[in-house]
């Protein structure tokens, strides 16, 4: 299997690789022995980027990437000849773009950690985008008052520059953690061995196999941008990413 760096190291954004195989699709599919590249997955959108293969100086625009029989495989756009097996690339993340999904990946788990710790709701979904998500919960009771309370405590917990960190641990181990799986619904698949923890200390505790950013003090503040029902129970909190005003 290739060697797939963004999960012990988020801030890795680019690599020296060779190509290792190839699908001569319309878009064609690239896998490297090595790659940064995160392939989508718990809420998260895949990396985008670039190829850059130094013999020619022949760049590639990688448009998407996703986990293909447990292969992180890069696709490249439509028509183009895609490079050949052998090739040695250098692999650069759209940096900016993934920083902002790890900003707003790690402001999601303090929201859910918030709304667990205060209100005891469960999540049930969630989705984003750089710099704006959003994430359902049973929540019968939320209001309007609740939602700027949980906006403020929210930016609280942020401004407390909380490490926030990544381990692996044997199933058994990671499900005797109480309320570790805190989605509605296990998402985990059957027969797992490792689950993937990221912890921001202090606050919350959840299975995830997402990109985050080190410490709080990196995501900057949050606000919410809209609350909906979904149902009686159903309620889903949409929020933005901000940089924290500078003096705050
Ligand atoms: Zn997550």
């Amino acid at each position: 299997m290739n060697l797939q760096l963004c999960y012990a190291d988020a801030y890795a954004r680019d690599v020296e690789a060779r190509v290792v195989g190839l699908d001569r699709a319309e878009a064609p599919l690239v896998i490297l022995d090595r790659t940064v590249f995160y392939p989508g997955g718990g809420g998260q959108p895949p990396d985008r980027g670039t190829l850059l293969r130094a013999a020619d100086g022949r760049t590639w625009t990688v448009t998407s990437a996703r986990k293909s029989g447990g292969e992180i495989v890069h696709e490249l756009e439509a028509g183009v000849e895609p490079p050949q097996i052998g090739d040695r690339l250098r692999v650069d993340l759209d940096w900016a773009r993934r920083h902002a999904l790890m900003r707003t990946h790690t402001a999601l788990h303090a929201l859910c950690g918030v709304v667990w710790r205060d209100y005891g709701a469960l999540v049930t979904g969630g989705n984003m985008e750089p710099g704006a998500g959003r994430m359902d919960f049973e929540f019968e009771r939320m209001s309007g008052d609740l939602v700027d309370a949980i906006e403020a405590h929210v930016n609280d917990e942020l401004s407390a520059a909380r490490d926030v960190r990544v381990a692996v641990l044997p199933r058994d181990e990671a499900f005797a953690i109480p309320d570790l799986i805190r989605t509605k619904v296990n998402l985990l698949p059957e027969g797992i061995a490792e689950i993937r923890t990221i912890e921001i200390v202090g606050l919350d505790l959840q299975a995830d196999g997402g990109t985050h950013v080190a410490n709080t003090s990196e995501v900057g503040r949050i606000r919410v941008t809209g609350y909906e029902s979904k149902g009686r129970i159903n309620k889903r909190i949409r929020i933005a990413v901000e940089d924290a005003a500078v003096g705050s």
